[in-house]
């Protein structure tokens, strides 16, 4: 290990137990909660077995009160709920780390979806969160009952293992709500003052410490002021706050702002922009402090530890992108670190109700499913085969990597450019997306180290070099191109006049590759809906071109709000001097306009120099149905089998390229590597109610209702 890494590998005491070490994988939702908990305690288990030293499970509501559905977290409602909770305990246990049950109330903007109950908040305030549906303001009564949900709930937790326990005050949640003088505008003793908005956290801090104090350590997660900060509440307060309740507190759980500052992706906040706000709170308290800030570089975590104003460092989305960062640096193989692009795909895959992914690490959310491991792999039964790889884009490199991995000595990664990387060539150069450029680069340094892959690029096979290659498996990786023809969603025909030949008429590809029109006003044409078109806008924008934004969308990039990133990129778009219409679909284009209809189906027209269209991929699979089309010529040149993964079979988000390139690799000694595995699936408990241990019985009190 770097001597100058040693002070992350001390212990930290926590109220009554012990960290080993100063990293801990902060609570953060994942989409398992306790409805798949087998899949939960792998997740959270993996993160254990590579030298995290506490790891958390996701939000937990206290009460039926409260409830998340349809999205999915990790109930706290009675006995059960802790039992599937205990599985998660127990696998973070066996790797000898401390385990966090995040106990937790929305308030407000609790969903309760599934029990109808109504929700409560400090005052009966519209909120934007929730249209048209407004909370209770509680009673006194309703205070204490949760209150008393909260003890009840942390001693489910207490019993079945968990090291540390939460009153989570942050993110805008129930106990927020109370603090931020904009929600609460209560004129009892729980509003007001500080010190009366703070009182129902204080007070269920203090019944909770009182019950399972000397059990486990204490936590609370708390919002401090930022750039984007939660309405009302100020740095002052906060510091006036943390002293009130710093003696019921073992450990200082810090978020900053809203969650998309708090999670704030690389294109907009760099690795440890909360430190200006979270480093002031060690003014108020000297017990210990966590704090995330995306930090995936040893030397910043030093940094920061050794300023004294954390004593933890606390990830989500890098522990989800590296579950053996601790472990890498304490032998020193840095070069090995899967970097978390922040692109907060990972939000976009669990926020929109998908399976988790990662565009680093295909394996997160698939341990137990899956039976994967990020680091661990078997040698395959056809590991003498020799291999050709027809693309090196996110999939193709993907796939190499494993198979490098599991054994094979003979694989090719072809790729027709100078340079590796597929997509992520042109994408990390807009403005922006730099840090996604890790896809690349965590795989390139890999590739190198295998010694059973080469890279070869600037090479473009035709069919006729594939069957003269002389492998024995072709993996057909050759993605997917930018349509020039202006075919969209929800039009049966092209755009008129669309064609990427013209002058006029430009892919994204060819202004990645340098293409410019002629004249300087031009438009970008979105009806994909993510970071290509305000990419490829800002880009031409700083180059002095007038540049307009026409969306099919009543928003520009409505797909980055599930990335936390809408609103500030549609600020950033605007700060660049590009402009956005929205509702507008055209249908045809002119030497020097565009034409096409409103959102009302109205006549819409602007004059242009020229037009980008961000409309449509289309996947390049061309080689592959050549080559599966003349089974005679495969079996002459001695191919056993072709693939196809990633964009050349349907274009996608990166990580679910990564994904298809890593499952075939994970899979390629199966029967029928094409067709996956069946994945283990966590299905209802159809025992009889008799025979599952701790329900209630229903039966009796059914019988009791006449009629
Ligand atoms: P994916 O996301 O599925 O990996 P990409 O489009 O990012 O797809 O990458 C595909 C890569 O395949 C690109 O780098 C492209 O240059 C390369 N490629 C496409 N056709 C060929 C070919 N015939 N020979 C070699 N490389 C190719």
């Amino acid at each position: 290990m770097d001597p100058r890494h040693a002070i992350l590998f001390e212990p930290v005491t926590i109220g009554p137990k012990t960290l080993r070490n100063r990293f801990y994988q902060v609570p953060h939702a994942s989409g398992f909660g306790t409805v798949k908990p087998r899949t939960q305690a792998a997740f959270r288990a993996i993160k254990a077995e590579g030298g995290w030293g506490g790891v958390c499970v996701e939000y937990a509501p206290v009460s039926r009160d409260c409830d998340e559905v349809p999205a999915v977290a990790a109930n706290v409602w009675d006995d059960a709920d802790a039992r599937a909770l205990a599985l998660t305990v127990d696998a973070v246990h066996a790797h000898g780390a401390l385990v966090g049950l995040e106990l937790y109330h929305g308030g407000a903007s609790s969903l309760n979806g599934e029990s109808r109950s109504v929700r409560v908040a400090p005052t009966q305030l519209a909120s934007e969160m929730r249209f048209a549906s407004l909370a209770k303001e509680m009673t006194v009564d309703d205070i204490a009952q949760v209150r008393k949900d909260w003890v009840e709930a942390a001693k489910r937790g207490r019993d079945v293992g968990f090291d540390i326990v939460y009153v989570y005050g942050a993110h805008g949640y129930l106990f927020s709500q109370f603090m931020s003088p904009v929600t609460n505008r209560r004129t009892d003793g729980y509003g007001g003052s500080a010190a009366n908005r703070g009182r129902i956290w204080l007070e269920t801090l203090e019944a909770v410490r009182a019950e399972i104090g000397g059990d486990c350590a204490v936590a609370t997660r708390i919002c401090v002021y930022g750039r984007d900060e939660l309405p009302g509440i100020e740095i002052e307060e906060t510091l006036e706050l943390v002293k009130m309740a710093d003696d019921l507190v073992d450990l200082w759980d810090l978020t900053v702002g809203s969650w998309p500052e708090d999670s704030g992706t690389s294109r907009y906040y760099p690795e440890g922009h909360q430190r200006p706000w979270t480093h002031r709170i060690r003014e108020a308290t000297e017990k210990p402090i966590v704090a995330v800030g995306r930090y995936s570089s040893p030397d910043l975590m030093a940094e920061v530890v050794k300023s004294g104003a954390v004593d933890m460092i606390g990830a989500a989305r890098q522990a989800i992108a590296d579950p053996f960062l601790p472990q890498k640096i304490a032998e020193g193989r840095l070069d090995e670190i899967r970097e978390c692009t922040g692109s907060n795909m990972c939000i976009l895959r669990e926020e929109s109700f998908n399976h988790l992914g990662c565009v680093q690490n295909a394996t997160a959310g698939e341990e137990f499913r899956r039976g994967w491991h990020p680091e661990l792999f078997t040698r395959a039964a056809n590991a003498d085969q020799s291999v050709l790889i027809v693309g090196a884009g996110p999939a193709g490199m993907e796939c190499a990597v494993v198979l490098g991995k599991r054994g094979f000595s003979a694989v090719h990664l072809v790729e027709a450019e100078a340079e590796i990387g597929g997509r992520m060539r042109w994408t990390r150069r807009l403005p922006t997306l730099g840090d996604w450029g890790r896809v690349t680069d965590w795989r390139a340094v890999q590739l190198d180290k295998l010694p059973g892959i080469e890279v070869i690029t600037g090479r473009r096979l035709s069919a006729a070099d594939i069957l003269d290659y002389g492998a024995e498996i072709v993996v057909i990786a050759t993605g997917s191109t930018w349509r020039g023809d202006g075919v969209q969603p929800g039009q049966v025909g092209r755009i008129s006049g669309a064609d990427a030949g013209l002058p006029n008429v430009l892919t994204p590809e060819q202004v990645g590759a340098g293409k410019r029109p002629a004249g300087r006003n031009v438009i970008v044409y979105d009806t994909d809906g993510y970071y290509v078109a305000p990419g490829v806008a800002e880009l031409l924008a700083g180059e002095g071109f007038e540049v307009t934004v026409v969306t099919s969308y009543p928003v520009l990039s409505p797909v980055s709000d599930h990335t936390l990133e809408g609103d500030f990129l549609r600020a950033h778009v605007h700060q660049q001097g590009v402009r956005v219409q929205r509702g507008i679909t055209i249908t045809g284009i002119e030497l020097d306009s565009v034409r096409g209809q409103d959102e009302y189906g109205d006549p819409w027209s602007a004059s242009c120099d020229g037009v980008v269209l961000v409309t449509q991929q289309a996947s390049n699979n061309g080689l592959y149905a050549e080559l599966t089309g003349d089974d005679a010529a495969l079996a002459r040149a001695g191919i056993r089998a072709v693939h196809v993964i990633g964009d050349a079979v349907a274009p996608r988000i990166i990580s679910e390229a990564v994904f298809d390139g890593h499952r075939l690799a994970r899979e390629i000694d199966q029967p029928d590597p094409d067709r996956p595995v069946p994945y283990r699936r966590e299905t209802p408990d159809l025992r009889p109610l008799e025979d599952r241990p701790g329900l209630p019985d229903l039966r009796a009190s059914q019988d009791a209702v006449p009629g």
